[in-house]
């Protein structure tokens, strides 16, 4: 192929997302994804949680796309037999200081309009969570899991019916403005360069999503647009049997990440996780010397979880906008004209609750094309 209307980087579940939404009205659409196949980064290394938007600030883009993309990703579900369970989630507080964030978190959800989380009493909690300690628990009815897998599948293969082609072992190596699009340069797994005009470009590159922004002149460092890799790792519990538990559980947030909380999955296991560390370089080894932090962070709330209960599992890298100490740090979706660059949509900085909210990104992208 020498020209396509639409070149989407990335084939993580935003990209896909985005080619799903799109090809149900525009034909010509090309994704082109580095790996061997699609979700290999980001989008198959993480909780794989449906997040009710409970968190984030009102009137950021993260609450409107997450509230907008559960609603959304729910029909979707249901609607296709993807599977997902809506377990909700219990918000547990061991002490007085952690009880006012948990209330915090109270307020700040009914600002972005959710009204139906409620203080569980302690017997309350004990019937439904026997394993779990906690001085005061918070039940958030709307947060479930779903097989992340089975969904970018589902992107993948309805957008080939649309005819969209896809470009796997293909790496975006360069792209040139030209009067009436761009032409990218894409390296073949042999090392051999291609290039190729396009009208559109949609940057869906995840934790390399600067670096393809900077491919086509921008400046990272003016725009805030630096991507700062946090490492989140996983534990499994290797005796799930041994610590039934009914309900996503979670600490209260920090100022970066949500905690380590623990996730049941869809396979009946349970996993704990993430921890978040900035680092400089993506590696998703993990540490097995962080399974005694990780057990003195869960044991807090976990009854008698112990050491040798855990056994290493994944690894994820956040694609933070926010910098080491920053505060808070929005989503970025953004048709990037303003820079003298028509047609050039990036989509930066999604870390969590990217996954829940794809397909809300993927509307509003749709809309900037
Ligand atoms: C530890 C962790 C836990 C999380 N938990 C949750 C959760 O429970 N719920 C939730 O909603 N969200 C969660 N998230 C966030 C969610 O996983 C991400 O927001 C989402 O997966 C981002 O998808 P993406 O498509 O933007 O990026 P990715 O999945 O990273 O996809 C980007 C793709 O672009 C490709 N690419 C990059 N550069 C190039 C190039 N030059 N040429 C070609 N291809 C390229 C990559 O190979 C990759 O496949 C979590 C994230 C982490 C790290």
């Amino acid at each position: 192929m020498d020209k396509t209307n639409i070149t989407i980087i990335g084939a993580g579940v935003c990209g896909l997302a985005t080619s799903y939404l799109v090809s149900k009205e525009q034909k010509d659409i090309l994704v082109v994804e580095k790996n061997d196949a699609f979700g290999r980064e980001t989008s198959s290394r993480n909780s794989e949680v449906i997040h009710a938007g409970i968190y984030y600030p009102p009137d950021s883009l993260k609450a409107e796309t997450c509230i907008r993309g559960k609603a959304l990703l729910y029909q979707l579900c249901k609607e296709n037999n993807i599977t997902h369970k809506q377990l909700g989630k219990i918000l547990v507080a061991i002490d007085d200081e952690e009880f006012e964030k948990i209330k915090e978190i109270k307020n700040n959800a009914e600002k972005n309009g959710i009204k139906n989380l409620r203080f569980l009493d302690n017997g309350e909690l004990k019937s439904l969570e026997p394993n779990i300690n906690a001085k005061e628990a918070l039940l958030c009815p709307d947060t479930g899991i779903i097989d992340s897998h089975q969904l970018m599948k589902f992107f993948q293969d309805e957008s080939k019916k649309k005819n969209v082609e896809f470009a796997y072992n293909i790496e975006v190596v360069e792209i040139k403005q030209e009067e009436s699009g761009y032409t990218v340069t894409v390296k073949e797994p042999e090392g051999e360069l291609f290039s190729f005009q396009t009208k559109y470009i949609i940057n869906a590159a995840g934790f390399d999503s600067d670096k393809v922004a900077q491919m086509v002149g921008i400046d990272i460092k003016k725009n805030n647009y630096k991507i700062h890799y946090s490492k989140g790792q996983y534990f499994r519990i290797s005796n799930p049997k041994k610590f039934v538990i009914n309900h996503l559980i979670y600490p209260p947030p920090s100022k970066t990440d949500l905690g380590i909380h623990i996730t049941p999955d869809l396979a009946g296991g349970l996993r704990l996780g993430p921890d978040a560390h900035y680092v400089a370089e993506v590696d998703y080894q993990i540490n097995e010397k962080d399974k005694g932090t990780f057990q003195k962070s869960v044991s807090r709330f976990l009854k008698n979880l112990k050491e040798e209960n855990l056994t290493p599992d994944t690894v994820g890298i956040r694609a933070k906008l926010q910098a080491p100490g920053e505060d808070f740090r929005d989503f970025v979706i953004n048709e990037e004209s303003d820079k003298g660059l028509k047609g050039f949509i990036n989509i930066l900085g999604i870390e969590s609750p990217g996954l829940t909210a794809c397909l809300a990104i993927a509307e509003k992208v749709k809309k900037l094309l």
